[in-house]
C-alpha cells in the first residue's frame, strides 16, 4: 500500500470541488492540495447544468428578495442564517468567474445577462445559453491547472474516511488505472462527490452520481439529513429515461399542455404558471397524468413541453443544447415538434449534515456541494441556487480547511482500518465467488425507489420499498464481479458504488417513513399537509453499530416566519 501526503484531500472536482481548490491555493500557497476524482474533472456531473446561476446583480433585485424566494422556496425547511449568507456571497462569485473569462451571455447592453427561473421573483439566473455548468467547469478548471500546490488525481475512487477520535486521519482510495489502494494522509478533507439520483431509474443524474462520499461520510459516523427531500424536476425527457430539458426552456416562454391541449398550469399556480417551482409542477404534471390528461406512448406517459411557438432561430441562439438533446435523443425538432416531458429526478436537497462553515460533525472533515446539506434548499431547491450554492460554499470549504491544515500536523493514521477496508473491497467483493449480479441488483433497487418512494408517497409503499432494498442488502452479499482484474476494473467500481447507492437508499426510505408530513418535494399521502407544529425540523439520521438512529434540529428562523405557500 502506497501512501501519499497532503494537507488538504478535496474528493470531487465538480464546481464544489474546483472552487474548494482555488479557494484553498489562494488562502496559502504553501499548502498542497490534492483533487481526488473518479472521473475526469470536466466529466463531472456540473458540466451537464444547463439553465443558470443565481445571483443579486441588478437595480429592483435584493438579498431579501432572493433569501425569501429561496427561504418560500425550500417550504420554510431552508435554515435562513445559511440562505442569507448564501445571497449576499453569490454576486461575487460571478463576477469571480466573470474575471477568470466566463463567457457568460450578455445583454444589449453588454451587461451579464439574467432570467428568470421557477420559483423567483426577478431575472436573476446568469447564464451562458444552456450550457451554464459546461463553461464555469473548464472555466475553474482551466484556473485550478495552473496553479502549483494543487495535484489532480484524476480516475481514482475514494472507498472510505480514516477518523479516529472524531478527527480526520486520511482516506483510502484506489487508483482505477492500476487497482491499486492508497492511504491519503490528510491534515483535511472536504468531500465535495456529487449528489445521489442514481438511486433512481428516471433521472437527470449522470450514471456517476451515486453519492459515494454521501455513504462513506455515514459509514464513518457522520449524520446525513433531511435524506427524504429528493427533487422531481418537471422536465425529464421521456424517451431518454430522464435527461434534462432545462428549466430554461420554460424561462423562455415554454408551455405545459396536456392531451387536451390545455395549459394546465393555470389551475395549479395561477400567478406563476410554468415558473412555479419544481415541486409545484412536477405534482401538477403528475395530477395531470393521473386523472388521465397525459399523452401516451411506447415510452410510457406523458406531458408535452410546447416551444414551438418560441421559433427556429431563437431555440437555436438560447437554447442551442436543448435542440441538440432532442435532436440526438428523442428524434425531435422542438420548433416544430412537441417534447415528451414527465418528472424526474434530479437532485438532492438532503446529504451529508454541514454547518455554515461546512464542518461536519468530525474535526478536519468538510462537505460542499450538492453531497452536504447545510440545509440552503430545505425541503425543495429553486433553480439556478445549486451551481451557486457550489461556488459560495466550495469557496468556504477550501479556506476553512486550509485555515485548519495550517493549525495542525500530521498524525498517525490508523493502519488497521486501512487493512480492513483492502479487505472489503480486494476480498469481499473483488475476490468473491458469488451468484448475484451487479446490474440486477442495481436495476431491481432503482425500480423500488421508483415505485416506492416517487412523488406521492406513503407508509405501506414506503415499507415494502425498505423491506426491498434491505432484501438487496443482503443479495449483494453474494454479489460477483466476474472481471477480476485489478486493471481499470469498471466491474469493480460499479460494485463498489451500488454497495454505496443501497445505504443511501435505505437512509432516504427511512428518513421518508418518519417524515409524517407533507412539505415540499416530500409528499405523504397519508399525511397530506405540512405540520410546523410537530416537523418544522430536520431529520438526521445516523449508522451506528446497533443499526440506523434518528435525531432531529429546529430550523433557524431569522426574519420569515412560516406561512401558506402560494404561487
Ligand atoms: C442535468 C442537470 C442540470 C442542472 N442544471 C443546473 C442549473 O442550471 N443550475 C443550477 O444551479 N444547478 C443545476 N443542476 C444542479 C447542479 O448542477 C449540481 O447540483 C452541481 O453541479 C453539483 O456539483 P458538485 O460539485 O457538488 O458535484 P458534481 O459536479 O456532481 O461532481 C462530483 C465529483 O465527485 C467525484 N466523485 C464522486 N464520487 C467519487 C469517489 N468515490 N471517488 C473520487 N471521486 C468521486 C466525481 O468524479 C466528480 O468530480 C443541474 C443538475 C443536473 C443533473
Amino acid at each position: 500500500m502506497e501512501k501519499i501526503s497532503c494537507d488538504i484531500a478535496i474528493v470531487g472536482a465538480g464546481i464544489a470541488g474546483l472552487r474548494a481548490a482555488i479557494a484553498a491555493s489562494n488562502f496559502n500557497k504553501k499548502i498542497n492540495i490534492a483533487v481526488i476524482s473518479k472521473t475526469f474533472p470536466v466529466r463531472s456531473h456540473s458540466v451537464c447544468a444547463q439553465g443558470g446561476t443565481a445571483a443579486v446583480l441588478r437595480r429592483g433585485d435584493s438579498f431579501d428578495l432572493h433569501a425569501w424566494d429561496t427561504v418560500k422556496g425550500s417550504d420554510f425547511l431552508a435554515d435562513q442564517d445559511v440562505v442569507e449568507f448564501f445571497v449576499k456571497k453569490a454576486p461575487k462569485q460571478v463576477i469571480f468567474l466573470d474575471c477568470l473569462g466566463m463567457p457568460w451571455s450578455r445583454d444589449e447592453e453588454g451587461l451579464i445577462a439574467q432570467k428568470r427561473f421557477g420559483g423567483h421573483s426577478f431575472s436573476r439566473g446568469c447564464f451562458a445559453a444552456d450550457y451554464t455548468g459546461l463553461h464555469e467547469m473548464h472555466t475553474l478548471y482551466g484556473k485550478a491547472s495552473a496553479l502549483e500546490n494543487i495535484t489532480f488525481y484524476n480516475e481514482w475512487f475514494a472507498t472510505s474516511l480514516l477518523t479516529e477520535e472524531g478527527k480526520i486521519k486520511g482516506l483510502t482510495v484506489i487508483n482505477i488505472k492500476t487497482g491499486e489502494m492508497h492511504l491519503f494522509k490528510a491534515k483535511a478533507v472536504i468531500l465535495a462527490t456529487g449528489g445521489f439520483m442514481r438511486v433512481y431509474s428516471f433521472t437527470s443524474h449522470s450514471h456517476t452520481a451515486t453519492g459515494d462520499g454521501v455513504a462513506i461520510a455515514y459509514r464513518a459516523g457522520v449524520p446525513l439529513k433531511d435524506m427524504e427531500m429528493t427533487q422531481f424536476h418537471p422536465t425529464g425527457l421521456v424517451p431518454a429515461d430522464g435527461v434534462l430539458i432545462t428549466e430554461g426552456a420554460r424561462s423562455e416562454g415554454g408551455f405545459l399542455l396536456n392531451n387536451k391541449g390545455e395549459r394546465f398550469m393555470g389551475k395549479y399556480a395561477p400567478e406563476m404558471m410554468e415558473l412555479a417551482p419544481r415541486d409545484v409542477v412536477a405534482r401538477a404534471e403528475w395530477t395531470e397524468i393521473m386523472e388521465k390528461r397525459g399523452f401516451s406512448s411506447s415510452f410510457g406517459k406523458y406531458i408535452a413541453l410546447d416551444l414551438r411557438h418560441l421559433g427556429e432561430e431563437k431555440i437555436k441562439e438560447k437554447l442551442p443544447f436543448i435542440k441538440e438533446i432532442c435532436r440526438k435523443l428523442a428524434g425531435l425538432n422542438p420548433a416544430n415538434d412537441l417534447i415528451p416531458v414527465k418528472p424526474t429526478a434530479h437532485y438532492s436537497m438532503g446529504g451529508i449534515h454541514v454547518n455554515v462553515k461546512t464542518e461536519t460533525e468530525v474535526r478536519g472533515l468538510y462537505a460542499a456541494g450538492e453531497c452536504s446539506c447545510l440545509s440552503l434548499h430545505g425541503a425543495n431547491r429553486l433553480g439556478t441556487n445549486s451551481t451557486a450554492e457550489c461556488l459560495v460554499f466550495g469557496e468556504v470549504a477550501g479556506v476553512e480547511a486550509a485555515k485548519y491544515a495550517l493549525k495542525h500536523d500530521f498524525s498517525e493514521a490508523p493502519l488497521d482500518k486501512v487493512k480492513s477496508e483492502e479487505e472489503r473491497v480486494f476480498d469481499g467483493i473483488l475476490g468473491k465467488e458469488g451468484f448475484e449480479k451487479v446490474p440486477e441488483i442495481r436495476k431491481e433497487m432503482r425500480e423500488t425507489m421508483n415505485e416506492n418512494c416517487w412523488l406521492f408517497r406513503n407508509e405501506e409503499g414506503l415499507k415494502k420499498g425498505l423491506k426491498k432494498i434491505r432484501e438487496l442488502k443482503e443479495r449483494f452479499k453474494h454479489v460477483a464481479v466476474e472481471d477480476k482484474g485489478k486493471i481499470f476494473n469498471t466491474g469493480l467500481i460499479a460494485a463498489l458504488e451500488l454497495d454505496f447507492m443501497l445505504d443511501i437508499a435505505e437512509t432516504i426510505l427511512t428518513s421518508a417513513l418518519l417524515r409524517k408530513e407533507s412539505r415540499g418535494a416530500h409528499v405523504r399521502v397519508d399525511y397530506p399537509e405540512r405540520n410546523d407544529k410537530e416537523w418544522l425540523v430536520h431529520t438526521l439520521i445516523y449508522c451506528s453499530k446497533e443499526g440506523l438512529k434518528f435525531n432531529f434540529l429546529p430550523v433557524t428562523i431569522t426574519k420569515w416566519k412560516p406561512v401558506a405557500r402560494k404561487y
